[in-house]
């Protein structure tokens, strides 16, 4: 008989705890460049009391059963966060990936177009901004998709909508 896969362990992964996704952490925001104050860059120093939103909730596109991402695609592996079904255009599903670090390396972006284009899924991507060395807390989104999908994204953007 076949042996039921083992769930997927967040450990010695950090990536959401560490500012790559926007969060508020018991009121302190954490963006790129200002980690959670408990992630120790291999775990969390105060796992039992983590709050519940979002910590115990998140669960990323790698860890959420049945995970379509390859076991290498674990974000710290891979530094990227993948968000399935975010939204959908014109009844495609929307999936959003975001880097760990400045920009998606281009093996991990590569794997998440061809899937994207294989499964007729959407693909929003993000870039963070760099200034004088250091992070802004802006990103940049590309389209992966069609050209109208990806027109349509520029012209939301330009209005100032922010997908990620
Ligand atoms: S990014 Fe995914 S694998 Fe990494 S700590 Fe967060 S939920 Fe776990
Ligand atoms: S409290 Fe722990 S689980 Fe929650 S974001 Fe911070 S380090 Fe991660």
């Amino acid at each position: 008989m076949a042996k039921e896969p083992r769930p997927r362990e967040c450990q010695p992964c950090t990536a959401c705890c560490d500012g790559w996704l926007q969060i508020r952490v018991n009121g302190v925001p954490v963006y790129p460049g200002r980690p959670c104050p408990h992630s120790t860059g291999t775990g969390c120093n105060d796992y039992a009391n983590r709050p519940v939103d979002p910590c115990v909730h998140f669960i990323c596109g790698w860890r959420r059963e049945g995970s379509p991402l390859p076991e290498w695609m674990k974000p710290n592996n891979s530094k990227v966060i993948v968000l399935f079904n975010q939204s959908r255009w014109r009844g495609f599903p929307v999936d959003v990936a975001v880097p760990v670090g400045k920009r998606i390396p281009p093996r991990a972006l590569k794997w998440l177009q061809q899937f994207a284009e294989k499964n007729n899924r959407m693909l929003l991507y993000s870039e963070q901004i760099v200034e004088n060395g250091a992070y802004t807390n802006q990103q940049s989104v590309s389209a992966f998709g069609p050209p109208e999908f990806q027109q349509e994204m520029a012209e939301r953007a330009a209005r100032g909508e922010t997908f990620v």
